[in-house]
């Protein structure tokens, strides 16, 4: 997969900028994904129609956090926009569309820890193996075989991530502004007072979810979705 635009965020530049440490994390977590998924597979007893994935998506990497990047123009939300048009719901911190064959990524792949050191995120990494997930069993005819079910591709996601040995939930908006060293006060956009509500708040229920039910990570196959 080729990173074709890294869009960085103005308040945190040594997070979301492009660099030799943070391509360095996005390859790794390619390799470990795709090196287990034909694995992962095997454990969930579902069929594949190709060996090998043939027609892998570009990848832009935006500004996923509501809080700070919300509406603006090529944020992964500007939900009026672009982005509203293919995925109705909010708040995303990754979407692959079949139909473009395109994968929009949340952009801090790393985070400061609490020395100030930039160490892997684990959120990205997190949300980057979601994504993989739907990516590889589109790409390796899961669906051509046993029928595309949009829930099931979710929930096929989130236990990949799990089988890749994360267990813990995706961050809230505030979470994730919060771990990238908020306060919110201090770094909202002038936006940001209306979309916390819909960014969760602190709370890690679903934010607003689209029909599916699939807050922060969702994969459209427009048109040909059951
Ligand atoms: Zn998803």
């Amino acid at each position: 997969m080729k990173i074709i635009e890294w869009r960085s965020t103005v308040e945190l530049q040594a997070e979301t900028a492009p660099s030799d440490l943070a391509r360095a994390l996005i390859d790794r977590t390619c390799r470990d994904a795709f090196a287990r998924y034909g694995d992962f597979l095997r454990a969930k007893k579902l069929p594949k129609l190709r060996g090998d994935p043939d027609h892998l998506p570009a990848i832009s990497l935006l500004p996923g956090n509501i809080l700070l990047d919300g509406k603006a123009s090529r944020a992964l939300d500007d939900l009026p926009s672009r982005f509203g048009a293919v995925a109705p719901g909010c708040c995303y911190w990754g979407l692959y569309v079949d139909s473009l064959n395109h994968l929009f990524l949340r952009n801090d792949p790393l985070v400061k820890d609490q020395a100030g050191e930039l160490v892997p995120n684990p959120q990205f990494v997190r949300t980057l193996t979601h994504e993989i997930s739907h990516v590889l069993s589109s790409n390796l005819g899961v669906w051509d075989v046993v029928g595309y079910d949009r829930q099931r591709d979710e929930d096929l996601a989130e236990e990949f991530v799990a089988y890749m040995g994360m267990h813990f939930p995706a961050d809230s908006s505030a979470e994730d502004l919060a771990r990238h060293g908020g306060p919110p006060a201090t770094r909202g956009s002038p936006t940001a007072g209306s979309t916390a509500t819909a960014g969760g708040g602190g709370s890690r229920a679903p934010r607003d979810p689209p029909a599916n039910g699939s807050a922060n990570t969702s994969r459209q196959r427009e048109g040909s979705t059951k």
